[in-house]
């Protein structure tokens, strides 16, 4: 019997650790967190003030047989297959998958941490985002900023969402004619991938938010309220909400050179094994994949390792299905692959039934048993066919 190890106990290793044939696999799931939560849902208790219960006993969310341990990692030596916690604690380990995440690094860019800590942000804890959702009530006018702090983002269409649900507030509110709303990107365009970024942009002007694209955020003056870019421009903020930087978890590798500068683990974008070692694979957003951090993903790349790991041939192609909430009730689903650029999907009310119907199969989703519904539903919008059916489709008649 083969002992996997995994890492992580968010949305890729849980998956996984559900996928797993029993009688195949010992199989072993550390994690910092007794807790597991449902981040999308985040976006929601900030902007929409709904209700905080998007967490779960992890243990509940794991079949019976596989070992629950709630430790903190500190120590991965990938050469001696050994893995040492916090509190001591020494696992061993046949193969092993990390799957740790990323967490927020206000730290790096002055002045953010200090910004964080007065208004909230929606990318780490349920009470930061409630407190994001306590200074947005309070607005009575002035000068809101939403803003990307670095190019690498957790769910990449969220800062965007983020102020279109803020748009879609004020408006409710009346606010609309008394407050400016500015929306930061370090990116060219506001969306970085263009086939998105055609919907999204016209939207933005329609509905009145002022984009500063190429804005490098250099720190934030807490005391002059505004912030800075590297370039040398500038913003002035009433309020600021701004998603802060991420790296990956604080574990020291051996050896140390699968970690990139953000502390991503360095994995091979079709095998998703851990750069040159054996015996070790990386999902979800702890990699430096070429793909969004998403939650999806994390889910579609646990399935590769998965049949790796039972020695079936597996490749992952790069699939991306996120999500992306255009508020007013529409949505729309950033979708690609390391083949097909991301495509550009009509938004529609059915988009955004989709994804606030995600939040209720979630948990099940875990489990594995939504799969058959969800590889026939992949398979009809792979981005090649989409991009295909809408090239014959712009064909002229002959
Ligand atoms: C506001 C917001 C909106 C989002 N919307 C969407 C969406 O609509 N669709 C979508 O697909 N995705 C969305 N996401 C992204 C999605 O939540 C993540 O991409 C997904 O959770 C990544 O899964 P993961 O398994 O890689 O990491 P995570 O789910 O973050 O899990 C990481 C795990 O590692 C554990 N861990 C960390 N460090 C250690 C350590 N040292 N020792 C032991 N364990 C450790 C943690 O406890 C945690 O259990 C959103 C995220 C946010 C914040």
């Amino acid at each position: 019997m083969k002992r996997v190890l995994i890492i992580g106990g968010g949305s890729g290793a849980t998956f996984l650790a559900n996928t797993l044939d029993r009688r195949q696999f010992e199989t072993t799931v550390v994690s910092a967190s007794v807790l597991h939560m449902f981040q999308p849902g985040l976006l929601y208790i900030a902007f929409k003030n709904a209700p905080a219960g998007i967490t779960r006993a992890e243990r509940r969310l794991l079949p019976r047989h596989v070992h629950f341990v709630q430790q903190d990692v500190t120590h991965v030596n990938l050469r001696e297959h050994r893995v040492r916690t916090q509190a001591g604690m020494e696992l061993t380990y046949d193969e092993v998958v990390l799957a740790t995440g990323v967490q927020t690094a206000a730290a790096r860019i002055p002045g953010l941490e200090e910004v964080n800590a007065q208004f909230g942000d929606y990318h780490s804890t349920i009470e930061q985002a409630q407190k994001v959702w306590r200074h947005l009530a309070e607005v009575r006018g002035g000068t809101i900023v939403i803003g990307q702090g670095a190019a690498i983002c957790k769910c990449p269409p969220s800062p965007l969402e983020g102020v279109l649900l803020a748009e879609e507030f004020l408006r409710e509110r009346g606010l609309k004619s008394r407050t400016k709303l500015v929306y930061f990107t370090p990116y060219p365009r506001p969306y970085a991938a263009e086939g998105i970024n055609d919907i999204v942009a016209p939207i933005l002007q329609a509905r009145g938010i002022e984009v500063r694209t190429f804005f490098d955020l250099d720190r934030v003056d807490t005391a002059n309220r505004t912030i800075y870019s590297i370039e040398g421009e500038q913003i002035p903020y009433d309020l600021a909400l701004i998603v802060p930087p991420f790296i990956g978890a604080p574990i020291t590798y051996e050896p140390a050179e699968v970690l990139d500068e953000d502390r991503l683990i360095i994995t091979d974008k079709f095998s998703l094994r851990v750069k040159g070692v054996e015996s070790a694979f990386a999902i979800g957003d702890a990699t430096n994949l070429p793909t969004s951090k998403a939650g999806v993903g994390a889910h579609l790349e646990a399935k590769v390792v998965a049949q790796a790991l039972a020695a079936k041939p597996a490749r992952f192609d790069g699939r991306t299905h996120c999500p992306m909430d255009l508020a007013y009730g529409k949505g729309t689903f950033v979708i690609g692959s390391y083949a097909a650029p991301t495509v550009k999907y009509a938004p529609s009310r059915l988009n955004h039934w989709m994804k606030a119907a995600m939040a209720r199969v979630y948990w099940i989703s875990l489990r594995g048993w939504l799969d058959p519904l969800f590889d026939v539903y992949f398979r009809l919008t792979a981005p090649e066919k989409l991009a295909a059916r809408k090239a014959h489709r712009l064909r002229p008649a002959a």
